[in-house]
């Protein structure tokens, strides 16, 4: 008998199929540059991972043997997490990267997914959408996973079915190793959902962008006071601080010339000390390469790049923007608690981007606000103009505001 076949069958007769399948197993070429990593619990997590949502495509379909060298080149630089949902790529991201892993040994990858909240209608839901998950991804436990998308509109499937505690009894069960949620509401919100139990992680969305125009800022806080670790997603906000406008652009070469845009924006998010890891969702291998080198070659963020990235965001507001600087000082007197820097800096951001999802990600984005702030429920009673260093017309600009979304809106119809 020959040696190989003698190993298999040697493994075989002890029963030993998992001893079989490991032998299988595609080895790591372990590179000399590792991207840099940050605890949480009682491992460490690459500072970079890839998340699974913009996979590469050919004809319409994943390109597969594109996503095998980019996670063959991750493994190599220690960039071994990867974080996939049930409905990115129309429901294929679990199917691809489950298929591509399963060369690996399950211990060195880190694999995270997360439950859809829309679509759990009952307790029961939970364990049935995760079962379908792990066979998806061909693994037989996920190494993070999430209640997906918290907000105002999944907050009920999310309370109302008990999906928290469905995910504790998964955890006990081995199936969920650490236990989080991911979040697209208002502060407020966050408050709640944070401390009403015991989580792991959360993610949210954080980057120089919403950090000065949006309410990033506040959010992160929370997660900090509640000492809840971060995962960042859009960290480059959809590609929007990856195309810069030609002035921001000019900025940075000049402050930061060793950086382009996206390594610019990621050193930022991995300046934040409660962040354990980003993920950034990679289309191809030169990104993923790029990516891996900004944290293999990792330098803090130091306060003049604060300044520079404080500065960009001043330069993307572009003609017909507000001149809002996002100081907040309208914030103290207004009776009615508009959110006035956030509606601004999201039209401005509308104005300003060059995204094909611009319009979607504006009235998606307003709409994330509470309600009870939006721009329609302002009195008009003139408090805020007296406050603003800018002197804008705030009621005015936000009843423009309100009527360009609903423009929008019409328009998406
Ligand atoms: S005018 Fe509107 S936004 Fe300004 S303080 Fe009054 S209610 Fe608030
Ligand atoms: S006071 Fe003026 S500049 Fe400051 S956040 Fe309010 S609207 Fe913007």
């Amino acid at each position: 008998m020959k040696r190989r076949e003698f190993i298999i069958n040697s493994a075989l007769a002890i029963g030993g199929t998992a001893l079989l399948t490991n032998y299988r197993k595609k080895e790591i070429k372990k590179s000399e540059n590792q991207v840099v990593r940050r605890k949480f619990d009682n491992t460490d997590m690459p500072l970079i991972a890839l998340g699974c949502m913009r996979l590469p495509m050919r004809d319409g379909k994943i390109d597969m043997v594109e996503l095998d060298k980019m996670v063959e080149y991750a493994m190599a630089h220690g960039a071994n997490y990867f974080d996939t949902a049930y409905m990115y790529v129309d429901g294929k991201s679990e199917n691809a990267i489950g298929e591509i892993l399963k060369k690996y040994p399950r211990e060195s990858f880190i694999l995270t997914d997360k439950c859809p909240a829309y679509l759990v209608n009952s307790p029961a839901d939970v364990r049935k959408l995760c079962e379908e998950q792990l066979k998806k991804c061909q693994v037989k436990y996920f190494d993070n996973y999430m209640v997906h998308n918290i907000n105002k509109n999944t907050l009920s499937n999310y309370r109302d079915n008990d999906m928290y505690g469905e995910l504790v009894k998964l955890k006990k069960e081995g199936i969920i190793k650490h236990l989080g949620f991911s979040f697209h509401g208002d502060p407020q919100m966050l408050r709640e959902v944070i401390n009403e139990h015991k989580w792991d992680f959360c993610q949210l969305q954080l980057n120089y962008l919403d950090w000065e125009v949006v309410n990033a800022d506040e959010l992160y806080q929370i997660a900090d006071e509640a000492g809840v670790p971060v995962i960042v997603m859009e960290p480059l906000r959809g590609g929007v601080l990856c195309n810069l406008p030609e002035k921001a652009v000019q900025k940075l070469k000049q402050e930061c010339p060793n950086d382009t845009p996206a390594s610019f924006g990621l050193r930022w998010v991995a300046n934040k000390p409660r962040v354990f890891t980003i993920l950034s969702g990679m289309s191809n291998l030169q990104q993923l390469k790029e990516n891996v080198d900004t944290f293999v070659n990792y330098r803090k963020f130091t306060e003049h790049e604060e300044e520079v990235a404080r500065d960009i965001v001043r330069l993307m507001q572009v003609k017909g923007a507000i001149s809002c600087t996002a100081c907040k000082y309208c914030l103290e007197v207004c009776p009615r608690g508009i959110n006035i820097p956030a509606i601004f800096g999201l039209y401005n951001m509308f104005k300003g981007s060059v995204a094909p999802n611009a319009a979607f990600m504006f009235v998606y984005n307003y709409n994330a606000l509470d309600a009870a702030t939006r721009a329609d429920k302002c009195i008009k009673c003139g408090l805020c103009n007296k406050n603003c260093p800018q002197g804008l017309d705030i009621p005015k600009l936000l009843a423009d505001v309100h009527s360009e979304v609903q423009k929008v809106e019409q328009g998406m119809k």
